[in-house]
């Protein structure tokens, strides 16, 4: 608790952040401190006169000073406006202490703000439609809420709740935070961040840019406008996706003039299958969807992959949108047309070659990713490094904290570079006949692992990371790859909290079985993508078996 003296509590108005600072003092044995309070002493009149009779601009001053007051003191929670966040000096004070952000849906604020007392006075409630006036603030404000440290979903939740999850943060608070006061800023906001123009995606059936930025989900409006389509838009997410971020993606779409609406697949993999697939068809034939209209999957690589699917078929092809939310789906199963659902023999058996026409990788989202997903997608980040960019081996060494805490500008510049990489390659061998095989480094041990695990015991990159050690393991016994080489990427999976070992209940021989019916397995051959260095992969058909069964019995670790 040493390193956070001080609480900072932001979101919007209506997500209890006054009631919930006194709760958190209370429990913390700390101070409450309120900015609004602050303010309305320092002006002696309320806040709704200041802004009726002095304007926003006098507001923000005071705000600004209030919250530089607030800072300087010591074991304090202190209650900020809901566009503090906004202002970059106010985020520089707040530097010094844990940000936690209070989240809420816009109805449950207009619900809130209804109820208080002298609500009549509230601007937001003084607009025709609050709840289009919220949803449109809320989605502004979006990019700077999601540089708190912590999110706090409030909906439906007691003000005791909240306080005793923000209680719970602060003092797990990560020592990470206290450390790196520049974290507070956008991307665009750090000296020599040059805002980033596309990557393009150049394949034989489509040309398509990459976006990646922090917030560019608010753009998905425009940027569809740009390629042409105007008229609908249909989201495809999943249950843990859509209500963290759906408004906001609708929200862009509407105001940008699209018919838009939102359709949730239950999240996981078990929703990759042909029924679930069969619900979006459904769905889109009571929304009339027609070929011109374009499906943004809005999700991780489930519902990439199926709502990819889904936009492969429906009417014989409509236009698709990725927008990934998880570190796979947006430094890998987003770009590159591999399209799919899983059948009950085999994950990914039905599926075809279909290119999005646009890719938009808002790394703000990355923010509400279970930490989990986060280091298991890191994987294929590693991977792309070890096969291709030595550059992005050392920018992956240097930040690996950053990455696990989402630090804006490392992250987005490590999405952008694992975009570039795998774009490069699919432009070269869109159909995988060629230089793609080089993306299999670890998947063949990988995916055999992957599936005697049923995918639930150990996860894509998980599998991976172990795959990779395997990989590298058989290459530096048969002399291609460096001992160094092979300990370097293992340091570096485990510093992302990857595995190099399966856990206990996968059976080496299953693996062995597994690996045999792998699609990449061609006349028994197995072609073994192996690093005579990094950024030097070699495709090797001439391995011994003896050798792949001796290290699949070294990474699998037996029961019993
Ligand atoms: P996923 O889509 O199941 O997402 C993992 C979990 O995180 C899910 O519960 C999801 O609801 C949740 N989630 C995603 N984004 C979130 C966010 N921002 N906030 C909170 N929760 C969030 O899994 P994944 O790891 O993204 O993708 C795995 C799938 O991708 C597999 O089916 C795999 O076959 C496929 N894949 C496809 C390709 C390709 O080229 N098409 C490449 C690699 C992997």
């Amino acid at each position: 608790m040493a390193d956070y003296p001080r609480v900072f509590l932001t979101g919007f108005s209506g997500t209890g952040k006054s009631t919930v600072a006194s709760l958190v003092a209370k429990e913390l044995g700390w101070r409450a401190v309120d900015t609004d309070a602050l303010i309305e002493q320092a002006a002696a009149k309320p806040v709704s006169e200041i802004f009726a009779s002095e304007g926003e601009a006098r507001f923000r001053d005071l705000e600004r000073e209030s919250i530089a007051q607030a800072a300087k003191e010591s074991n304090v929670v202190i209650a900020t406006g809901g566009g503090a966040l906004i202002d970059i000096q106010n985020r520089q004070a707040m530097a010094d202490g844990l940000v936690v952000g209070l989240e809420a849906s816009a109805e449950t604020i207009i619900g809130r703000i209804t109820e208080a007392e002298g609500s009549s006075s509230r601007p937001l409630l003084q607009s025709n439609d609050p709840l289009a006036r919220v949803t449109e603030l809320k989605a502004q404000r979006q990019q700077y809420y999601a540089l708190a440290e912590v999110t706090i979903d409030t909906n439906g939740r007691t003000p005791e709740q909240v306080a005793g999850a923000v209680t719970a943060a602060a003092r797990a608070a990560d020592p990470w935070f206290a450390q790196h006061r520049e974290r507070l800023l956008l991307p665009d906001e750090r000296k020599g961040f040059a805002t980033s123009e596309p990557v393009w995606v150049e394949t034989v059936s489509r040309r398509y840019a990459g976006h990646v930025g922090w917030g560019l989900l608010d753009k998905l409006g425009e940027l569809l406008r740009d390629l042409g389509i105007d008229d609908a838009a249909w989201i495809v997410s999943d249950s843990e996706v859509l209500p963290r971020h759906g408004d906001r993606a609708l929200y862009a779409l509407r105001r940008a003039g699209f018919r838009a609406d939102a359709f949730a697949i239950p999240g996981g993999e078990a929703s990759k299958r042909l029924d679930i697939a069969a619900t979006v068809y459904d769905w889109l034939v009571t929304q009339r969807a027609e070929r011109g209209h374009a499906i943004v999957a809005l999700g991780g690589g489930v519902v990439g992959d199926l709502a990819g699917f889904v936009a492969a078929t429906y009417l014989r092809g409509m236009p698709l949108v990725m927008a990934p939310t998880s570190v796979l789906s947006m430094v890998d199963a987003s770009i590159g047309g591999k399209v799919a659902v899983d059948h009950a023999q085999g994950k990914n058996l039905i599926g075809a070659f279909y290119q999005p026409s646009l890719v938009v990788d808002d790394v703000s989202v990355l923010k509400t990713l279970p930490h989990r997903m986060l280091s298991e997608g890191y994987a294929e980040a590693i991977k792309h490094a070890l096969i291709l960019s030595p550059e992005l081996l050392d920018l992956l060494e240097a930040h690996v904290d950053d990455l696990l805490h989402v630090e804006p500008a490392v992250t987005v510049d490590v999405v952008r570079r694992n975009v570039a990489i795998k774009a490069s390659v699919v432009s070269q061998d869109e159909r995988d006949t060629g230089l793609r095989a080089i993306l299999n480094y670890g998947h063949t041990i990988g995916h055999a692992i992957e599936a005697v695990g049923g995918y639930t015991a150990v996860l894509h990159g998980a599998a991976d990371a172990i795959g990779m050690t395997a990989a590298a393991e058989i290459g530096r016994r048969v002399g291609v790859t460096p001992q160094a080489v092979a300990e370097r990427q293992r340091a570096l999976l485990a510093r992302f909290g990857l595995p190099t070992k399966a856990p206990p209940g996968i059976d080496a021989e299953r693996v062995l079985e597994a690996m045999m019916l792998d699609k990449k397995v061609v006349g028994g051959t197995v072609h073994w993508v192996l690093l005579e260095d990094v950024g030097r992969a070699v495709v090797r058909s001439d391995v011994p078996m003896e050798l792949v069964r001796e290290v699949v019995y070294e990474v699998v670790e037996l029961v019993g």
